[in-house]
């Protein structure tokens, strides 16, 4: 096992470095390309998939390289079509992915970080230590596995992205972005960017650094109280990032992207299911233009937290709506087999 460890995961290379890889063992930059599509576009696992490329080929590269893919350890399938995917990495820790089917849709919630470090009380992915940032290929591996899913299970297309599974993506910005761009990118599976969500606790300087960069995926913002006291009370961020940071940073995002964001909120008994808030989550959303979509609560088994009244859910809606704020509650999907929001915890 030594070994492996020595040789290099081939996924790391940029195309023009596995083309100056076949240069320098004195073969035809040209392989650089075909190992690549094996790679980005065929998504092979194995070196002995590439089978247009020679015995000797094969061989050379299994000298050098490691092909550090991930594995579907266990699939669950719920009674209302959501599949749950354990995904075991290449050192064993394991990560969960879904996919949501819906008339229009089918949407891969997938993972960014093994584990998280954020703390939010109602999550049972807080639960698990932060063990380590997920590699873009990782990312990019669980969203090609439930390509495979739907076109097998449904036979339909993968049509949308959400990056709401196990981890805090703005804290592992970098390999995310570069998943979304191999995701993109027309040698990688050409979707479009407007078909990706990105979702985030509120880390303000990131949301600041992400609207600089000008991306053009959607961004959606955990907000769940739009009152510091609560806020913090469930959700430890808000502490060092109180919303008034976190509401400079939604008007700068809105200044450079011009583009709408969507919160999500969960209304939970006696927390935050008063009048004044729905007072404040309007004050809030009415910073930029914005939506917001009320989430059910998903019972991790802590009596702190109970799902609010619909009457509690109807007064929020009514009240955005009636500031022309386009309010949306979503049921959850996958409850049964623990598939569902916050509900992610290597069960
Ligand atoms: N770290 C990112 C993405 C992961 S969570 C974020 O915080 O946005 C995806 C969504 O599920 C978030 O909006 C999160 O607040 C919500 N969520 C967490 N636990 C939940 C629960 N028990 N029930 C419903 N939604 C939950």
């Amino acid at each position: 096992m030594v070994e492996e460890i020595t040789k290099k995961d081939i996924r790391k290379l940029k195309l023009e470095e596995l083309k100056s890889f076949f240069a320098g063992k004195g073969d035809k930059p040209f392989r650089g390309q075909q190992v690549y599509e094996w790679l980005w576009q065929k998504s092979a696992k194995d070196f002995d998939q590439m089978t247009n490329l020679s015995l000797q080929t094969r061989e050379l590269l299994k000298e050098h390289f490691v092909i550090n893919h991930i594995k579907v350890d266990k699939m669950q399938r719920s009674n209302d079509g959501t599949i749950k995917n354990a995904v075991m990495l290449h050192d064993g820790l394991v990560v969960e992915s879904v996919l949501i089917p819906t008339e229009k849709r089918i949407t891969a919630c997938v993972s960014s970080q093994v584990g998280c470090s954020l703390a939010c009380k109602f999550c049972a992915t807080a639960r698990l230590k932060r063990m380590r940032n997920l590699s873009a290929d990782e990312i990019y591996d669980q969203i090609v596995a439930i390509r495979d899913q739907a076109e097998l299970f449904f036979n339909r297309p993968l049509t949308n992205i959400v990056f709401m599974g196990m981890g805090e993506p703005l804290l592992n910005y970098n390999n995310v972005l570069e998943a979304i761009h191999k995701v993109t990118d027309q040698k990688g599976l050409g979707m479009a960017w407007k078909r990706i969500t990105v979702s985030t606790v509120g880390v303000a300087k990131m949301i600041k650094k992400i609207a600089d960069d000008k991306v053009k995926f959607n961004l959606a913002v955990s907000l769940h109280s739009a009152i510091n006291k609560t806020r913090s009370s469930i959700m430890p961020i808000n502490d060092s990032t109180p919303l008034e940071e976190l509401g400079d940073a939604m008007k700068h995002w809105y200044q450079q992207t011009k583009r709408k964001v969507t919160y999500e909120y969960v209304v939970w008994k006696g927390i935050n299911d008063k009048e004044e808030d729905a007072r404040a989550l309007l004050k809030f959303a009415q910073l930029i233009p914005s939506k917001v979509n009320i989430i059910e609560y998903n019972n991790i088994d802590d009596p702190a937290f109970q799902q609010a009244s619909p009457d509690a859910l109807r007064m929020y809606q009514e009240l955005l709506e009636a500031n022309g704020i386009t309010t949306r509650i979503r049921m959850s999907r996958g409850k049964d087999i623990d598939a569902a929001c916050g509900q992610l915890a290597n069960k």
